[in-house]
């Protein structure tokens, strides 16, 4: 084996092995690597686009390289031929002092007949493919490409002395070149102008969530630990409905969150009203309920900074505000539940078919025992001409104001219903707790405490003519 012999013994020089392979030489001395140049070289000057790895290596745009490889090959008294160069090189080479920064040349890979082009640009060597076997095609992106890369550098040179620093960067994400020494990174190896350009690079560039995905990982837990306990009614008869039908329609759900449009919504709106759940249509209400809980996912995804806009959500028309009317046997039910004060706000709303807001807003000074049978309450505050109006009082509101007033210490004015809001009287808001707890303990079916006057309305109606009915709710 002649890879076993030292070569200084036996004087030989090896035949390389496998042309294109230094590692099959196992004594890498300046004699056999001079030998194997000579013959590479041979070969590259007939193929002058042979393997770019080694054009590299003895190519004439590396000032370095190129000194290195020619004082190896001196060393051996074997003249060193620039062959790797070519007529293109060669020319390259005497353009190098007027174009310092940027040389190019065309190559072709033997191996599978892409050309490629590379050139020296503020003293690095660029290679580019260009993906192209055609010549004529590659030159022209060798222009195209040398074009831009020179308005590149003129811009560059334009930024710095425009900012007038040494060095100017590109930001990642607006594009525009700024001060290097002002750059932002964002840890990875972009640099921004601006902590807000990374913010708007991270937005466009992270994976950006599925409406099914956003609702499942962000807006049904936000639902659960919200409503799930501290408003149950509102997560059951809600939030879980409105979720469980939303993730049942996959043409929704696995459509990116930010390519939803109202059209899409309207599609979704049009299945679950034709279609619905496990072939029952949903009726508008329904429908409603369920794209309300969409219209709020949205809404909270623009919150949360996942979406940019929220895409309209129409209800469905058609929708019928049944009105709720209770029995009397539900509201002596819920009126001994209630506490004492809800309970009297309640008899008050039903017995006079007032708005809870006129109710809240009773002052002494418009009460008047002593007008009709058992008394007359004044509404002075109306928003419109008619919602003035007087109306009587039944014994029971008779009493419980009475027995309020004397309480009160008989005051000639105030409010009926004091409390320690910000506008003096009680609010809606201060009986929500009780009206809900009221509901739970007395076991009626849910209603509003506006539902106190549609009871009233209905009960009433058939008893006056509708003029009197208009004039009585005002
Ligand atoms: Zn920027």
């Amino acid at each position: 084996m002649v890879g076993l012999l030292p070569q200084r013994q036996t004087g030989l020089v090896p035949e390389p092995r496998c042309q294109g392979k230094l590692d099959y030489f196992p004594w890498q001395t300046n004699l056999a690597l001079s030998y194997y140049r000579q013959h590479e070289e041979k070969e590259t000057r007939n193929r002058p686009s042979r393997l770019p790895g080694r054009h590299q290596r003895s190519s004439p745009y590396g000032r370095a390289q190129r000194g290195s490889s020619k004082e190896e090959v001196g060393h051996e008294g074997i003249p060193a031929q620039d062959a790797a160069v070519g007529q293109a090189g060669r020319q390259a080479q005497k353009q190098r002092e007027e174009e310092r920064w940027c040389e190019v040349s065309i190559y072709k890979r033997s191996d599978n007949g892409i050309y490629w082009f590379k050139y020296m640009a503020n003293g690095r060597l660029v290679r580019v493919s260009t993906h192209q076997t055609s010549d004529k095609t590659a030159r022209k992106m060798e222009a195209t490409h040398r074009a831009r890369t020179a308005k590149e550098h003129d811009d560059e040179q334009a930024a710095r002395e425009r900012l007038n620093c040494s060095d100017v960067a590109r930001c990642a994400s607006c594009e525009k070149l700024f001060d290097a020494h002002t750059m932002v990174s964002d840890g990875s190896n972009q640099v921004f102008c601006s902590n807000g350009c990374i913010i708007k690079w991270r937005r466009e560039h992270t994976a950006i969530p599925t409406v099914g995905e956003f609702i499942r990982d962000r807006f049904e837990p936000w639902a659960r630990t919200k409503f799930q306990k501290e408003a149950t009614r509102t997560w059951d008869s809600w939030y879980e409905p409105g979720i469980k039908t939303i993730l049942s329609y996959s043409p929704l759900c696995d459509r990116l969150l930010m390519e939803v449009t109202s059209e899409h919504v309207a599609e979704f709106a049009a299945h679950i009203r034709t279609e619905g759940l496990a072939g029952r249509p949903l009726a508008a209400a329904s429908a409603n309920a369920r794209l309300r809980v969409l219209r709020r996912s949205f809404r909270l995804a623009v919150e949360w900074g996942a979406l940019d806009k929220a895409p309209k959500v129409k209800l469905e028309s058609g929708e019928r505000h049944r009105e709720r009317v209770l029995s009397p046997e539900e509201e002596a039910k819920y009126l001994a539940a209630g506490c004492p004060l809800l309970a009297d706000v309640a008899t008050v709303l039903v017995d006079s078919g007032m708005r809870p807001e006129e109710c809240f807003r009773m002052r002494w000074e418009s009460e008047t025992w002593v007008n009709g049978r058992h008394g007359t309450i004044f509404l002075a505050h109306g928003k419109t001409k008619a919602a003035r109006r007087v109306l009587p009082m039944t014994p029971r509101v008779r009493a419980i104001l009475e027995a309020r007033w004397e309480q009160a210490g008989k005051p000639e004015e105030g409010w009926v219903w004091p409390a320690e809001t910000k506008s003096g009287h009680v609010e809606g808001f201060t009986f929500k707790k009780q009206h809900r707890k009221a509901l739970n303990s007395c076991g009626v079916r849910p209603f509003v405490i506006y539902s106190f006057r549609h009871t009233f309305a209905t009960r009433i109606a058939p008893r006056v003519d509708a003029w009197t009915l208009c004039k009585i709710m005002g």
